[in-house]
């Protein structure tokens, strides 16, 4: 009696773990094909990362993206030595703007700091253009790489700055953008956050003649930050596939900012593509001691408006905080973590329909993963669990170059 219920119960608990999550051996157990196997490889394919914050980086008084930089001081992840180190031919640059206020001011102060971040894009492709190539078209992109330069995408994240106009996107569209997602951590007049509580139940009205115009445009539409409501919409709107262009997956750790499988496989019929994120918070439970986040609470009073003061007051900040993580070390998520989300999404809905989009510079980056010059690694670990050349070339941009050759073939002439 008391083995066949025991029986039962280990059944029942293996039952719910398949229900909630494929298992994986973690990628450390494995045995991996060496790295130099392992970078050739990944030399060979064309490599695009779907979210990179570093133009706030970029913007940045005194920061050279031409000079190889410490991610522990100074706080940045990405640059032109660290991606030709890791194998990383370029991605989307975000022009990305914190919700604030909706009021009047607060959408003009909006709609000023998304134009001059995407001046700060252009400015970089124009003094360094023997690094950078601006891609408009899929086609572009390999293009470029073959050029030995770094392939510049141009993408929006929160529409906060078009500033209830849906017209801007057409100048945005004109200044090189081919990317939008409609919303951040907040709620806007566009649309729910997954991390706001319910507004408009999905898209307003203005964020659906959004969803319309990008269309229209042929520029590609992205749901991460949005709620799951604004994804079921947008599936159901957008004449072209739409991508999540850092997100994770729900079954491996219950956060707003993941999508369930039944959404992922409702992204996939329609031709999407979730592109991975390496954001600690959204891939496990990471609790943080209380003396870390007292000091952290310390350190942001003790330089209050942090983008508005001096370089030297920037440059004090970077320091203490990077005395503080020796101080009180972070909790952090590994790549065991990262992979284990790529893994589940690729075995759930196939290796056409995962990408990556580490979020550099954006809170992206895990242990063993610390910044561009390591991506190659996420090739050695696909390797090891039995991807082909071709399956990684997708994974690592051949999808989201698929979705916005739809979106341009899409798009009215
Ligand atoms: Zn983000």
């Amino acid at each position: 009696m008391m083995r066949a219920k025991a029986l039962r119960q280990a059944t029942f608990a293996l039952v719910s773990i398949s229900l909630a999550a494929f298992v994986f051996e973690p990628v450390s157990a494995k045995t991996l094909p060496s790295e130099r196997a392992a970078r050739a490889l990944h030399e060979r394919i064309l490599t695009l990362d779907s979210h990179l914050d570093t133009p706030a980086v970029v913007a940045r008084p005194g920061f050279d993206i031409l000079k190889h930089n410490e991610w522990r001081t100074a706080f940045a992840q990405v640059d032109v030595p660290r991606m030709k180190e890791g194998g990383l031919d370029g991605g989307f640059w975000v022009i990305y703007t914190a919700q604030g206020p909706r009021t009047p001011e607060g959408l003009n102060a909006a709609r000023d700091a998304g134009l001059m971040r995407a001046v700060v894009i252009r400015e970089m492709l124009a003094r360094s253009p023997k690094y950078f190539g601006l891609a408009l078209k899929a086609d572009d992109a390999a293009k470029i790489a073959a050029e030995g330069k770094r392939v510049v995408f141009m993408s929006i994240e929160n529409s906060y700055p078009l500033a209830k106009d849906v017209s801007l996107l057409q100048t945005y569209y004109k200044l090189g953008v081919r990317l939008v997602g409609p919303v951040h951590f907040a709620n806007n007049d566009w649309a729910d956050s997954s991390t706001d509580k319910p507004e408009w139940g999905g898209l307003s009205p203005l964020g659906k003649e959004l969803v319309a115009e990008a269309n229209r445009l042929g520029m590609v539409l992205d749901q991460s930050h949005a709620s799951d409501q604004v994804l079921d919409q947008m599936l159901e709107l957008s004449t072209a596939p739409i991508i999540a262009s850092h997100s994770g997956c729900k079954a491996i750790y219950d956060h707003p900012r993941n999508l369930d499988d039944d959404r992922l496989k409702a992204l996939a019929a329609k031709g999407g593509v979730i592109q991975m994120n390496a954001f600690g918070a959204y891939l496990k439970a990471l609790p943080q001691t209380p003396e870390r986040r007292a000091a952290l609470a310390k350190l942001a009073a003790t330089y209050p408006n942090l983008a508005s003061r001096s370089q030297a007051d920037q440059d004090a900040f970077r320091q203490a905080r990077a005395r503080l993580d020796v101080e009180f070390p972070e909790n952090r998520a590994t790549f065991d973590d990262f992979m284990a989300h790529l893994l589940h999404a690729i075995k759930l809905i196939g290796v056409d329909h995962v990408g990556i989009g580490l979020d550099w510079d954006g809170g992206g980056g895990v242990v063993g993963l610390e910044d561009a010059s390591k991506v190659w690694k996420i090739t050695q670990a696909l390797m090891a669990e039995g991807y082909s050349e071709a399956d990684i070339a997708k994974i690592w941009g051949g999808n989201v170059l698929r979705v916005m050759r739809e979106a341009e073939a899409k798009a009215q002439k």
